[in-house]
Formats: C-alpha cells, sequence, structure tokens
C-alpha cells in the first residue's frame, strides 16, 4: 500500500503545457478516479505516476519517497491499460502467471493465485484457451489479472472496462469495488465516464484541461459541485442550467428536484422557489422513473425526473424548485453560496424570471 503525491508537476508537449503546476495527494489504500472530458489530462497524469512518460518539471512521490528518477518497473505500480497487449501465443494461465514465474513464485503459490484471480475477474473456464479466442472483454479481463498477481501497492487502471459490453461493464465494476477492499491497495482509475466514476470511487480528481476542478467523494461532487464546470460535468441527465438576467450569471436544480404538478392547480407559489410553467415536450419511462423534458415559451428546456409517470407530451405543467435545491454561478462559472454576499441578488434575478 502506498499513498501518492504530485508535487507542481508540469508535463510539456511541444512546447504545450498539457498540465501546469499540478498538486494532488492520493491517499493510501484509496479508490481515487479521475475522470473528465477527452484530451484533459488524466493519461498523462497517469503515465506520470507509472513512469511510463516522466513530468516535464515537479516530483512524483509514492509511499512518501520521490520516484521521478526510479524506472516504471521499480515504483510498485501496476497498470491496466485499454489497449494493453497481451501475449498471443501463450495461454490466459500462462498470461497470468508470467510475472510469477519471473518473480520465482513456487509452482503451488503460483497455481493457487492464478486460480483465485482468474475466478475473480470470471476466466476460471479460460486458464487453457490462447486469447485469439477470447472476446475483447476476456482479454481485457486477462490484463487486469496479470496486473493482480503482481500485488502491487499501486494499482493504475486507464479506461480497463471501455471494451466490455455495458452489462459486463456493470459487473466489472462491482467486482473492481470488491477487488478494491479485499486488496486494500491504493487504486488510481482513470475514465472520461462519470457514472463509472461516482459507482466506484471514494475519491473523485475531476480535470478539465490539465486543471484539476473540483476533488470529492461521490456525494460531495454530486450535491456540493464547486464550480459549473463539475455542476455539468457529474450527474445523468445534467443539472438544468439557466440564464439570469444579470451579466453571464446562471442558476441550475438537478432534475430530482423539481416539483412537477399539472399547471393551473389550485396552490400557490413560494416566491422564494424557482417556479415556472411549460409544456411537455419529450417523456422517457425509464422503468423506476421518467424523465421529461419541459419547455418554457421563452424556448428553454428543463429536464425533471419523476418516480411516478403521471404526465403527457403536450400537457402544461408547473415546476417548482425550493431554495435550498436552486445552484447559483458567477460569470466565470465559480459557485455562489448561500453565504455569499451576492447570494440575495442571484435570488432577486432569479424572481425577475417568473412567470416567463
Ligand atoms: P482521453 O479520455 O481521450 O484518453 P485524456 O484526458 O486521457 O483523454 P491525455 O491523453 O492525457 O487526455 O491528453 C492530454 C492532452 O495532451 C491532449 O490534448 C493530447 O492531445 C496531448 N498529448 C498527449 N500525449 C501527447 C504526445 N505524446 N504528444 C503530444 N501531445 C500529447
Amino acid at each position: 500500500m502506498a499513498s501518492i503525491e504530485l508535487v507542481r508537476v508540469t508535463k510539456t508537449f511541444e512546447k504545450n503545457d498539457v498540465i501546469k503546476d499540478l498538486h494532488l495527494t492520493i491517499a493510501d489504500g484509496s479508490f481515487t478516479v479521475l475522470v473528465g472530458p477527452s484530451g484533459c489530462g488524466k493519461t498523462t497524469l497517469l503515465r506520470m505516476i507509472a513512469g511510463i512518460d516522466p513530468q516535464t518539471a515537479g516530483s512524483v512521490l509514492i509511499g512518501g519517497k520521490d520516484v521521478t528518477s526510479i524506472a516504471p518497473g521499480k515504483r510498485g505500480v501496476a497498470m491496466v491499460f485499454q489497449n494493453y497487449a497481451i501475449y498471443p501465443t501463450m495461454s490466459v494461465r500462462e498470461n497470468i502467471e508470467f510475472g510469477l514465474k519471473n518473480n520465482k513464485v513456487d509452482k503451488e503459490e503460483r497455481k493457487r493465485l492464478v486460480e483465485t484471480i482468474s475466478a475473480t475477474v470470471g476466466l476460471a473456464d479460460y486458464l487453457d484457451r490462447k486469447p485469439s479466442t477470447l472476446s475483447g472483454g476476456q482479454r481485457q479481463r486477462v490484463a487486469l489479472a496479470r496486473a493482480m498477481v503482481k500485488k502491487p501497492s499501486v494499482f493504475l487502471m486507464d479506461e480497463p472496462l471501455s471494451n466490455l459490453d455495458a452489462k459486463l461493464r456493470a459487473q466489472m465494476r462491482l467486482e473492481l469495488i470488491e477487488l478494491h477492499k479485499q486488496l486494500g491497495t491504493t487504486f488510481v482509475y482513470v475514465t472520461h465516464d462519470q457514472v463509472e466514476a461516482m459507482s466506484m470511487a471514494d475519491n473523485i480528481v475531476l480535470m478539465n484541461k490539465g486543471v484539476i476542478q473540483q476533488e470529492a467523494p461521490p456525494d460531495g461532487m454530486y450535491h456540493d459541485p464547486s464550480n459549473l464546470f463539475a455542476a455539468q460535468f457529474i450527474g445523468v441527465p445534467p443539472m438544468n442550467i439557466g440564464e439570469l438576467s444579470m451579466n453571464g450569471a446562471k442558476f441550475g436544480f438537478r432534475p430530482e428536484r423539481a416539483q412537477v404538478r399539472p399547471a393551473g392547480q389550485a396552490g400557490g407559489t413560494n416566491p422564494d422557489h424557482f417556479s415556472m410553467t411549460g409544456m411537455i415536450v419529450t417523456r422517457e419511462m425509464l422503468g423506476s422513473e421518467t424523465l421529461y423534458q419541459v419547455r418554457r415559451s421563452d424556448g428553454n428546456a428543463y429536464m425533471v425526473k419523476c418516480l411516478e409517470d403521471l404526465f403527457a407530451v403536450d400537457q402544461e405543467v408547473q415546476i417548482d424548485v425550493a431554495p435550498e435545491h436552486l445552484f447559483f454561478f458567477a460569470e466565470d462559472g465559480s459557485r455562489i453560496r448561500r453565504d455569499d454576499r451576492s447570494y440575495a441578488e442571484y435570488m432577486r434575478a432569479l424572481r425577475g424570471m417568473r412567470n416567463g
């Protein structure tokens, strides 16, 4: 087990600073997920930790030790990548135990480890197969198993599940959570998929354009986003965002926080709530919940999520969001919180939007 620390790390490609002066501490034994849109620098960060493509400036510490000048194979890290090359001429068993043989682990222990780990990743019935006879997902699991047997102090994973179908991916997510619990090892997992991040991480590091936007456990990321980018990136469907009649200012609410009722029904609206009437333009019945897109007369549409499927397309409804579920953002995307001096001004601007 080991913590990881990145101290003032910069990575430059062709005079371009992809990551600049980045600080990050990953706690020992945590399951940390680096998430962000394509090209934001997640893989670059992971490769720096692994030592495959070292930083241009700054230091990387693993277990408190500066590993900047230590070769990748000596850092105590194991990696699984999306396109991890497994040895095509070796069977699944041979692939998995390859590193163990190299490390002179005795035959009995090798057998035990290969069997336990292959069972964990669902490959127990495939041990004598050659990789060419496996599906993409099964090959990926061989790569995962091969990294697991090394018992590294840090596990680095770059989108390891992206080649799997949705069902298997969901199953593997649970298995990775379980595996992390069993091993107690530090996991650093890269994905662009926020659902994956939310479901597996105990700590999420959200990046955009090489800059950390927010670092928080999943519930903090969801309920307390620190800026507009975090608010929009995390959540399916994403947070509704609307313009306020103030320079670049915005408000937002999560789709499940809106109370929806038929328009014109008795019951006044609270002046501190965001209230609007609109027409349902789409309805997606998802089983346990229904998503409606509600369009206001000004043309803006908002997604709402209801547990009961009570409304129909073309129906006029009223939406109501209580102030504790409203978010405000300044022009630069920073969050305006309730204890902020300008909060009242944002609330006034929101009230000005009524009856639209
Ligand atoms: P994805 O989710 O698409 O894998 P990512 O967040 O992992 O994206 P990186 O692969 O880290 O992003 O790339 C970050 C930026 O660095 C991108 O703009 C990319 O074009 C650039 N980059 C990465 N590797 C190199 C390289 N070897 N030479 C030049 N530019 C590079």
